[in-house]
């Protein structure tokens, strides 16, 4: 994950350690591939220049040239920094409500339904809660049945009507089981299309306002790089979600999405997918995920 980011970012600090005294030019060198290391990584421009920015800013405010070791402190105005393009502090998931309602979006393929397995998962077994899953998806009786064998390997129940075409009715029905049978998480996995279309959001839109979930995240594939980030902002823009999932980091993604989504829809990505097994699941750590990338 993110190799040819942390590869780059290496050879940009190396220009450091080749010389004797470090200078100004030689700094300036090194952000400048710092930025096309980001650029590479499929960092959208602006986002990438005003990166390199900060840090420029931050390096001359603590004067750098005079440090004994200016190299180091660059490494870490950097990581620092892109900490902070990922969100800074760790967000947590909002568990109040009784039931919790928790609505997946995201596009088809993304990674929804597994990782609505995943949560599921990660609930019963690290926090002790007896959640529901619900089958949203009125188009595709694939999609149920994927949902129903998403919730046998974990033991997790799954509520569908597969007659009902009315995906509200379905969520509202949804939390009336869970209210009368003791769940107290309900995570309802609605349909997806292959692209951002009206009626796929008119109808996620009316789930939203109808349910009223405590946490409504928005599922994306973190290798489809700049189109994550934009499929983003078109989710935010109807939802207003609270946070993003990240999914397929275990694949040989680029990282562009992992650092451009925070700027972009000012929400924090809140748990990564790192494999097709239900345990494949992280809670995200930005301050972690740069160390990793500064290697
Ligand atoms: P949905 O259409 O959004 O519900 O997407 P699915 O949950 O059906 O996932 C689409 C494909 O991506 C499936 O083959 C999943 O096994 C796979 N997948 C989901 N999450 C991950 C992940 O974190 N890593 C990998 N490698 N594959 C994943």
């Amino acid at each position: 994950m993110f190799d040819n980011l942390s590869d780059k970012l290496d050879k940009a600090f190396h220009i450091l350690k080749g010389h004797g005294k470090i200078t100004e030019v030689n700094v300036a060198d090194t952000l400048k591939e710092v930025r096309r290391a980001l650029l590479d990584a499929d960092v959208n421009f602006k986002i990438a220049k005003d990166f390199t920015a900060r840090v420029k800013e931050k390096a001359i405010g603590q004067d750098v040239l005079t440090t004994l070791q200016p190299g180091q402190l660059l490494v870490k105005l950097v990581k620092d920094e892109l900490t902070e393009l990922m969100g800074g502090d760790v967000a947590g998931i909002n568990l109040s409500g009784a039931p919790t309602v928790i609505l997946m979006s995201g596009l088809q393929g993304s990674g929804k339904t597994t990782f609505s397995g995943k949560l599921a998962n990660y609930l019963l077994t690290k926090k002790n809660k007896k959640p529901l899953l619900v089958a949203c998806d009125i188009y595709r009786p694939a999609a149920i049945q994927q949902l129903y064998v998403v919730g046998d390997s974990i033991g997790v129940e799954v509520y569908s009507e597969p007659e009902n075409k009315n995906p509200v009715e379905i969520a509202q029905n949804a939390i009336k089981h869970a209210k009368a049978n003791g769940f107290n998480v309900v995570i309802v996995d609605t349909a997806g299309r292959l692209a951002v279309d009206q009626e796929m959001m008119d109808e996620i839109s009316r789930v939203h306002k109808a349910i009223q979930p405590q946490e409504t995240l928005f599922v994306v594939d973190a290798m489809t790089g700049q189109d994550a980030v934009n499929t983003a902002k078109a989710f935010n823009d109807i939802l207003n979600f609270d946070g993003v999932i990240l999914t397929k980091l275990d694949g040989d993604t680029r990282g562009g999405a992992a650092l451009s989504i925070k700027s972009v829809v000012n929400k924090p990505i809140k748990f990564v997918g790192t494999g097709e097994k239900m345990e494949a699941i992280d809670v995200f750590y930005p301050v972690r995920m740069a160390e990793r990338i500064l290697g």
